[in-house]
């Protein structure tokens, strides 16, 4: 059995909320601009057009030449016109300036060339006068103001401007931004139930108010990564119709102490005034976690916070048509104010889809897309035990990419198959060149694949290859016939002997082992100790529960928990575990030994062609 990634981890982090874009460039405030610029200018140089600009000395020769008719003072500003004529037969028009120190000969020049004077005051009117100097102002606030509410609604929020600096970062998805319907959502069917009731509510709360009818305030959407919380609020909202702020509890979680608290009033109250609205709370548990247990300090931001989001809760009355949905996916760690009654009472649970959930999971995901004749997404939705919604998308969209990849019109099954064999065994490692490694790899393999198909309560075994898969040199690919959630002693007892296979099949053929089968053995033992530990599987210890605690190390209610049993007991744990791992690779080696033809035989076909399915296999080795 190869190591096979972790693919809880790979969906965690998923974000789905889809930001605004700005694709077309917004020219309106350059032109705002402008305009501005040219009327300021304008109007501070009001008569510029065709005057000819002569130096103060020149001027003065100009008036002793009897050359200027007339003048107009305007401050330091001297204004002529000319006595010879332009091309359009107007007189020339000339300007100049005044030195700033007082020129007492000017005056009795012009009285002495009998040149009219007329002075102006220097001051502008005064409506021009206060128009100019609130225009830069205007000029500057105008453009802060709009840059900063570009910068908002790219942040995807329509509010704030420049001083909603503590305001609720909600988004608020107007009526008809989300088209999310319910048949979007697969699966899911009793969560979509107990929703629909809450929809039914803020559609008409006064049919229930009459009725004396109170709906729960807060209902916590609970379930794995990627099951579809956040698609389901989104759904929810856009089915009653009503507005829809959502928040992510993380986001709180971002700035300085008190921002968060004032951004969940913020929040309320807003939602309040355009009841009846739906608040949802995503990833609550990064807020929501037990007060006073976190590590390190430093948590008073979340605590107000938290604290702000019970208050809130109880101040409102059921006169206000406003449902909280909230949904986290470690609802172990909540703290139980969170769940007290009048708050998050009613819990709702998204478990990861079965096989026909999985089904019209992919129905819904490739929809929209051309898909092959011959995929068959029952085969799929079979080989996809304990993938999510999420993972589910993320197998149509890889098989996607790579039918755009090799130039394809439609979505093919070695598209698929492809997918499925990334996302499941990760992605094709170095290939392994060694002719020995690939023959011992081969032979590891086969020892996990024929045990499988000998014993009776084992997987299938769907596919075997020694193509370098993420971690894991080699795979052996088993696939339950069923999703089952109670697991019987035989089929872990054959598990374990699976398991094991591997490398007692190094054993067989090579006469000696690797560290190829570290993974394995670490998984064995794994299994082995729950089920000595947890499950009463062995017959000294019997029915009794000793918990083991290595999940979590670093979250707080874990730590408190301490080993409630005696040293003995724990020797006699181990004890039974290595008792009933010993058992099981006694029988697996006997198993091969009387088998090592059809070991050799697979072996050989696996080395030759890296990877060979069920069919191939059977053919091979006749075993039906
Ligand atoms: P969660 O919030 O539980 O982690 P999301 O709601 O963000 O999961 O789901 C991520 C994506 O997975 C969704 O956008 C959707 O495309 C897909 N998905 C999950 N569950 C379903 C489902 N039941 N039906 C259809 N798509 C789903
Ligand atoms: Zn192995
Ligand atoms: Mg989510």
């Amino acid at each position: 059995m190869a190591e096979k990634p972790n693919r809880q981890d790979s969906t965690t982090q998923r974000n789905p909320e889809k930001q605004p874009v700005h694709p077309v460039f917004d020219w309106r405030p350059f032109l705002f601009t402008f305009i501005t610029l040219f009327l300021y200018y304008s109007l501070l140089q009001p008569n510029q057009a065709k005057v000819e600009t002569l130096s103060y000395s020149s001027f003065k020769t100009m008036v002793a030449q009897e050359g200027i008719e007339s003048v107009v003072i305007q401050g330091f500003k001297i204004y002529g016109n000319a006595k010879s004529k332009d091309d359009a037969g107007k007189p020339k028009r000339i300007q100049t300036t005044m030195p700033e120190f007082n020129d007492p000969t000017l005056l009795p020049l012009f009285e002495r060339h009998d040149i009219a004077v007329e002075v102006r005051s220097s001051e502008l009117p005064i409506w021009l006068t206060i128009l100019m100097n609130i225009l830069p102002w205007v000029l500057i606030f105008g453009f802060f103001a709009y840059s900063n509410r570009a910068l908002q609604s790219r942040l995807g929020n329509g509010r704030g401007g420049v001083f909603g600096f503590g305001q609720s970062k909600a988004r608020r998805y107007e009526k008809l931004a989300v088209h999310i319907s319910f048949q979007e959502v697969a699966g899911l069917e009793s969560a979509k139930e107990e929703l629909r009731e809450v929809i039914d509510y803020l559609k008409n709360p006064e049919k229930f108010r009459k009725l004396g009818a109170k709906l729960p305030k807060g209902i916590l959407l609970m379930g794995p990564p990627g099951t579809g919380k956040t698609l389901l609020a989104k759904a929810t909202a856009a089915e009653a119709n009503v507005p829809f702020f959502s928040i992510s509890g993380s986001e709180f979680v971002e700035m300085f102490v008190g921002v968060g608290a004032s951004r969940v009033r913020n929040m309320f109250e807003e939602a309040r005034k355009l009841a009846p609205a739906l608040i949802f709370i995503d990833e609550i548990d990064s807020v929501g976690r037990v007060r006073g247990t976190g590590m390190g300090g430093g948590n008073d931001e979340r605590e107000q916070t938290l604290n702000q989001i019970l208050a809130e809760m109880d101040g409102f009355t059921s006169a206000d048509p406003v449902i909280i949905l909230a949904a986290t996916n470690r609802p172990d760690v909540l703290d139980p104010a969170l769940l007290r009654p009048g708050r998050f009472d009613r819990k709702v649970t998204l478990d990861l889809p079965q096989k026909k959930a999985r089904c019209s999971i992919l129905a819904v995901h490739t929809k929209a897309k051309p898909i092959d004749k011959n995929v068959n997404l029952e085969d799929y939705a079979a080989r996809t035990i304990g993938f999510s919604g999420a993972d589910l998308e993320n197998l149509v969209n890889e098989a996607a990419l790579h039918a755009a990849r090799t130039d394809k019109k439609y979505i093919s099954h070695e598209d698929f198959e492809y997918a499925h064999d990334k996302i499941l065994l990760g992605a094709v490692g170095q290939e392994i060149v060694n002719k020995q490694d690939r023959h011992r790899i081969a032979v590891h393999e086969s020892g996990h694949a024929l045990t499988a198909l000998l014993l009776p309560n084992a997987d299938p075994v769907a596919k075997v290859s020694i193509i370098p898969r993420g971690r894991a040199l080699g795979v052996t690919e088993t696939q339950p016939e069923e999703d089952r959630l109670n697991f019987p002693q035989d089929y872990l007892e054959d598990k374990i002997s699976v398991l094991l296979g591997g490398r007692c099949a190094e054993k067989v053929c090579l006469g000696g082992v690797s560290t190829g089968a570290a993974d394995d053995l670490k998984q064995a033992t794994r299994l082995a100790r729950s089920m000595v530990s947890q499950w009463g599987m062995s017959k000294t210890l019997g029915a009794v529960s000793y918990p083991q605690h290595e999940e979590h190390p670093f979250l707080g209610m874990e730590l408190t928990q301490a080993k409630d049993y005696s040293d003995v007991t724990a020797r006699l744990i181990d004890e039974e575990v290595e008792a009933l791992i010993k058992r099981r690779e006694t029988e697996t080696l006997e198993l091969l030994i009387s088998n090592k033809d059809k070991l050799e035989k697979l072996a050989a076909a696996v080395q030759e062609k890296e990877t060979i399915d069920a069919d191939e296999i059977e053919q091979l080795l006749h075993l039906k």
